[in-house]
């Protein structure tokens, strides 16, 4: 049993709704507002959602919350719908949008004005604020709140056919001004805002809040169980009234849960414009982003991303969850599904002073499933090795080529290093080495073992490509609570290869393939910019945590 099945105290609730009779489909949605790309906290959250719906054969909706014509765009609806099908889920029905109940909601808005539960109030922001009291003092009530609801009526019309400038007048429910739960304090229902919106173009200029919208969304739509973050759990009473008092078709009931949020990362659409806006990154969907689009880009599978929201749990108290565990659910699946390959990063000329001829040789593509079959690479005299792989003289720790000391070509054979050439600044620029055995994969007959094994690549056979090293993007472990998330930026999250060298099979793959590279990590290929001529790969992930353990 996954952990979601196991320790989710929504399961447990649902359930009891079914058991009791209070719910006979289980109905959810995921809805979010479309201003900005979804992230990782919304991949939790659809899981969820979705998820709830699968377990009890139900139905989940996307619905787009709408309701904040400045913010929202076409790019974040089409984006989100793409995001959710790319993840793995699809929603029931079309896609749904909050402004395509407008019309209802008005006439809900009316309904609350005649049973005398509303009234349109002229207080200006700064007179509400202070009538608001505050969390040891009880509100005023407004001058206006004892208007008649034909005046009420009268003026809820005008504010809808555009009478009234921005900030002259609000729609507010008569709740209670002394309620201890702000919330209820006669709050806004509807506001004047003189803006096109996406979907409905300049019929409104009103708009509704989201909290008067939400809930009525969810009782149209007949949904059951409207989960959302913990930070609504002091709108729940809102949410309840609203219900009780208008004539709703259907009774949904709001459960919270604990946001996801995960080190080293963002997780709030509105900083994440910060860094688009700020040119920091490429986009919403720069490989570093922790945007669904931007760890699409960087080669995460959505298979392991939905994996990590399982294993988390859903819970009711906020927590901070180590990032390094949604990098080891990508290194564990990836280390499954990714066939193996040969990159040089940090090109370095090799001569096989006695090979005789060229060979091809027959390489598998993943040492531990024969399904994944085996691939042809050229071995030829002269080489391409990685740079960090060689040293003139080293000490026993360094398991690699030394002069007069041996390794093994991955594959291949076992080598023994006899001299190099330097250039004027002492760098080494090719090295010269005899072949100790000349049978792929056989032992020195002398007894003298190899100290590792280094990858390689053919100089005669070989494209050159391009590798983008990507690292966290921050180095600060909660960089939300820094003043200037700006400050917070790794300045090592990106160093881009431009000279690595790639065996042939590479040079012909599918963007959006991912690939380990042997002794260097999971590279993808790039979803826009990899093409045959010039192959461009993404770093997804290391083969191991350099975080965590940084001397391992
Ligand atoms: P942001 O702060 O990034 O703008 P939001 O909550 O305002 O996030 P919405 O578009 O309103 O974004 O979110 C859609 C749904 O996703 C909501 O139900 C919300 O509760 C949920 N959600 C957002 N962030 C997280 C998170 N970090 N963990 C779990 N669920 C989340
Ligand atoms: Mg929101």
């Amino acid at each position: 049993m996954s952990a979601e099945l196991r320790s989710n105290f929504l399961r447990t609730q649902i359930q009891s709704d079914l058991d009791a009779g209070r719910t006979r489909e289980v109905v959810t949605r995921f809805p979010p507002e479309p201003n900005g790309f979804l992230h990782i906290g919304h991949a939790k959250s659809i899981t969820v959602n979705f998820g709830l719906a699968e377990q009890f054969g139900g139905r989940c909706h996307l619905r787009f919350d709408d309701t904040n014509p400045e913010k929202e765009s076409q790019e974040f609806i089409d984006s989100i719908q793409e995001d959710v099908r790319w993840l793995g889920y699809e929603w029931s029905g079309e896609v749904r949008f909050a402004s395509s109940y407008f019309e209802q909601f008005y006439e809900w808005a009316l309904h609350l004005i005649d049973s005398g539960l509303a009234y349109v109030c002229d207080l200006s922001a700064e007179e509400a604020r202070r009538y608001r009291g505050s969390l040891v003092e009880p509100g005023q009530n407004s001058p206006f709140r004892d208007r008649s609801a034909s005046e009420s009526r009268a003026l809820f019309e005008q504010m809808r056919a555009g009478a009234f400038a921005e900030g002259e007048k609000v729609l507010r429910a008569k709740i209670d001004m002394a309620a201890p739960n702000m919330n209820l304090r006669d709050p806004i229902l509807y506001r004047i805002r003189d803006v096109a919106h996406h979907q409905t173009g300049t019929a409104w200029t009103i708009y509704p809040t989201y909290d008067f919208a939400h809930g009525q969304e969810d009782a149209i739509e007949g949904i059951t169980h409207s989960i959302c973050t913990l930070e609504f759990e002091d709108h729940r009473p809102l949410y309840e009234w609203f219900i009780e008092h208008l004539p709703v078709p259907h009774t949904p009931r709001q459960i919270e849960f604990a946001r996801l949020n995960t080190s080293y990362t963002i997780t709030s659409k509105r900083q994440l414009k910060q860094l688009v806006d700020a040119a920091v990154v490429t986009g919403w969907d720069d490989p570093r982003m922790p945007t669904i689009a931007g760890l699409r880009r960087r080669g995460y599978p959505a298979a392991a991303i939905r994996h990590f929201c399982e294993e988390v749990g859903t819970s009711r108290s906020d927590s901070m969850v180590d990032v390094a565990m949604l990098e080891s659910a990508v290194r564990d699946h990836l280390n499954k599904t990714a066939p193996r390959a040969m990159c040089v990063l940090r090109p370095l000329r090799l001569t096989l002073t006695n090979l005789p001829n060229e060979s091809v040789l027959s390489l598998p593509n993943h040492p531990a499933d024969e399904a994944f079959g085996q691939r042809e690479v050229t071995l030829s005299q002269v080489l391409f090795i990685d740079r960090q792989d060689f040293r003139e003289s080293a000490n026993k720790q360094f398991k690699r080529l030394v002069l007069g000391k041996r390794v093994r070509l991955r594959g291949a054979l076992v080598i023994e290093a006899e001299r190099c050439e330097t250039d004027a600044e002492g760098n080494v620029t090719h090295v010269f080495a005899r072949c100790i055995t000349l049978a792929p994969g056989t032992d020195p007959e002398d007894g003298v073992k190899p100290k590792g094994v280094i990858h390689w690549v053919s100089a005669d056979h070989c494209v050159p490509a391009v590798v983008r090293c990507y690292d966290r993007l921050f180095s600060q472990e909660a960089p939300g609570r820094c003043d200037d998330v700006l400050e917070a930026i790794n300045p090592e999250s990106l160093v881009v290869v431009e000279n690595a060298v790639v065996e042939p099979m590479l040079a012909t793959l599918v963007p959006e393939e991912v690939y380990q590279f042997e002794r260097e990590g999971y590279f993808v290929a790039d979803r826009y910019e990899y093409h045959s001529e010039t192959p461009v790969f993404n770093m997804t992930i290391g083969l191991r945590d350099n975080w965590s353990s940084p001397n391992d």
